[in-house]
């Protein structure tokens, strides 16, 4: 308004001007003119003067348009009908012609070259006595001047114009270029517009999928911010052209500044002439074609910016399903990621029956919504009456495959979902991989378990084979080794080698047969009797063993085998520990419900600590012991055996070289009643 304000004060200024160069040349004329009639010339110059001071210091004259001009014109044929003919008055009219050109452009100039000829005309009529044929030629020279005028003022004008419309330009391009989001170059690019000189409004609209135009970023006049729009409005939308195609009441432009997405540019400009119409046109299609690139680099780098993000989003989804070690945490994980990625919610159901794996959405719905589609499929929730109930409007559902029969569904827009699709299926994929590996490692852990199961078994049973092995090969030598003293004695002792013949079969049966070395059937026998054939057997070895059994008869309850090998293992344990010269005694004592048998040597002896431990299997007592052959079994037979018939057994000695008793228990046989 400022500017303005300014302009038209420096007009009147001007105007001021040249009435007063008007009135100084009609002042000469007067001068030039001599007395007499010019004194109504001198008073017209005098009233010229008084309205030209008026029409300048009171804008209130200035409101009524034409008067300006009509003050001129009226003024200069006064003083043309008052100056003398040959004075040549006329040439005021150039005043009042630049005075009009100023003021309304080149169409004032041509008027006020008609009515000053008019006029002219007019004075000439009124004196008519005195006018002759070469007063005419002021008219064309009049035409001559007022058409020049009007040609230069239309020339300067348009180069004015031109320099304004580019001024704008340049600085609109400017603020345009500095704007690196979409919405704001389309902010500024309407308020840029809307500055422009004869536009009484811009805006921006934006194309709904449901074909409904959005008005936004308005600045001035505008329309509704939202607009049905027919098919034909739609069409006209596509191309620039006058506003009124769209609404019908509004005159100015529609110019499409992007098609994707789609946005028109409304322009409302002010009633005009088609001359000033097409140049602010011309000057608006220009910017509105610059904003376009701008705009569309701008949306191209928003898409850019969205993909990185998407797939750096993906990237990140995959590395947390990849890293789930449970079936149900892969599910959680790529529902919550899938959800983030479309910015909405999520939900996988199954397939066959629409059971909801995961998420909050109804399955039912969506098993409506994925019956008989290919996968991967994109639907509008319209497509289903159930689905478009629970979903909010316009909402759509991607449905994508995941592994045995389920399906992950993502809701969202349909831009944002069809930009997404591609990375959907990659998680789902990723899912899918994650779930089959999870698989897999769940199928090898079991057969692995089963396996180890199965080699643990394998493993006892061997271990016991080699155990029974190991038994047999120690006690079949004791008998051995006895067959081998009576084989030397020969004939005097072949009963005693049928004896031992005896226990070594007995000793295979037992070795061969499964069953284990347990109390039970085998009946009961007498300690003492035992022992004595035990000591005979031993002393086929050259050794001096006695016997110290009470009167009575001991009765243990186990067999004749078992107490055979026990006692043969203790007996051949203290001949090899001792020198033969060493004394042994065997003693049987009866006490409270159980029976007592000790062998007691005078050989190496056995360290305190060792006490506990010789019952181990392969244990063996270094030192003096060592030098001795064995395998460490013997006693840890002993201790199977007597455990096994509920007993004891346990050593004592007085330490190295003083000897050792080795003591065994058994619970007494139950005496049968005689038969
Ligand atoms: P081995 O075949 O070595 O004799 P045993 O199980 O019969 O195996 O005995 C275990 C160890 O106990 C022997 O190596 C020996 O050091 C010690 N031991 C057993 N009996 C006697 C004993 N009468 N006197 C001294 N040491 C003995």
């Amino acid at each position: 308004m400022g500017r303005t304000a300014a302009v038209d004060e420096a007009r009147e200024r001007a105007h001021l001007l040249i009435r007063l160069a008007a009135i100084a040349l009609g002042g000469t004329l007067v001068l030039l003119g001599g007395a007499g009639g010019l004194s109504l010339a001198a008073g017209v110059l005098l009233l010229y003067l008084a309205a030209a001071l008026v029409l300048r210091f009171f804008p209130a004259a200035r409101r009524v348009a034409a008067l300006s001009p009509a003050v001129d014109l009226v003024a200069i044929t006064a003083l043309v009908f008052a100056f003398p003919l040959e004075l040549a008055p006329w040439i005021l009219y150039v005043f009042a012609i630049g005075a009009a050109a100023l003021g309304s452009g080149p169409v004032g100039a041509v008027t006020s070259t008609a009515l000053a000829v008019v006029g002219y005309d007019a004075a000439l009529i009124l004196r008519g006595e005195q006018a002759r044929a070469t007063d005419l030629w002021p008219v064309q020279a009049l035409i001559a001047i007022g058409l020049v005028t009007a040609e230069i003022v239309w020339a300067l004008r348009r180069q004015d114009l031109e320099t304004i419309w580019s001024r704008v330009h340049a600085r609109a391009l400017g603020a345009l270029s500095r704007q690196r989001d979409p919405s704001e170059v389309l902010r500024t690019l309407v308020t840029e517009v809307a500055h422009l000189p004869r536009v009484r409004g811009a805006w921006a609209w934006r194309l709904g999928t449901d074909q409904r135009l959005r008005t936004s970023f308005t600045a001035g006049a505008a329309p509704a911010g939202e607009i049905v729009v027919s098919a034909e409005a739609l069409r006209a939308l596509r191309s620039p052209g006058g506003l009124e195609r769209i609404v019908p009441d509004m005159s100015g432009l529609a110019i499409p500044v992007s098609t994707d997405p789609p946005i028109t540019m409304g322009v409302a400009l002010d009633a005009s002439s088609p001359e000033e119409r097409a140049t602010t046109a011309g000057a608006i299609h220009d910017l509105v074609g610059d904003a376009g690139s701008l705009l569309a680099a701008a949306f191209e780098r928003v898409r850019r910016e969205e993909e990185a993000a998407s797939l750096e989003a993906t990237v990140r989804a995959l590395g947390v399903i990849g890293a789930e070690r449970a079936q149900a945490a892969v599910l959680a994980s790529c529902l919550l990621e899938a959800g983030t990625l479309v910015g909405g919610r999520a939900t996988i159901f199954r397939l066959a029956d629409g059971t909801v794996i995961a998420g909050d959405l109804p399955g039912s719905a969506l098993l409506e919504l994925a019956r008989d589609r290919r996968l991967p499929a994109i639907v509008p929730a319209t497509s289903s009456p159930a689905v478009a109930n629970v979903l909010e409007p316009g909402a759509t559902v991607a449905l994508v495959g995941l592994s045995e029969g389920r399906v992950l569904a993502t809701i969202g827009t349909v831009e944002r979902l069809t930009a997404r699709l591609p990375l959907l299926e990659r998680i789902a994929h990723g899912a899918r991989d994650r779930l089959a590996l999870i698989a897999e490692r769940d199928e090898l852990q079991r057969a692995a378990k089963e396996l180890g199961r199965d080699v643990e078994s394998l493993g006892g049973a061997l271990r016991a084979k080699e155990d029974a092995l190991a038994t047999a090969v120690h006690e079949l030598k004791n008998p051995l080794t006895a067959v081998h003293g009576y084989a030397t004695l020969m004939s005097r002792n072949l009963q005693a080698v049928q004896g031992q013949l005896a226990q070594l079969e007995r000793l295979m049966a037992d070795l061969l047969s499964t069953e284990q070395r347990v109390a039970g059937v085998e009946g009961a026998v007498d300690a003492a009797a035992e022992a004595k054939e035990a000591i005979a057997r031993a002393r086929v070895r050259g050794a001096t063993i006695d016997l110290d059994a009470p009167a009575e008869s001991v009765r243990l309850a186990i067999g004749h085998a078992r107490f055979a090998q026990l006692l043969d293992n203790l007996l051949a344990n203290a001949l090899k520990y001792s020198s033969p010269a060493q004394p042994i005694v065997v003693r049987v004592n009866a006490g409270e419900g159980e029976g007592k048998v000790s062998v007691t040597d005078r050989g190496v002896g056995i360290p305190n600590e060792h006490l506990a431990r010789i019952f181990d299997r392969f244990y063996r007592v270094g030192g003096a012991s060592e030098a001795v052959a064995g395998q460490g079994l013997g006693l840890s037979i002993c201790k199977e055996i007597v455990a096994a018939h509920g007993g004891r057994i346990w050593a004592e000695s007085e330490g190295p070289g003083r000897g050792s008793t080795f003591t065994f228990t058994l619970p007494l046989a139950l005496r049968t009643p005689a038969a």
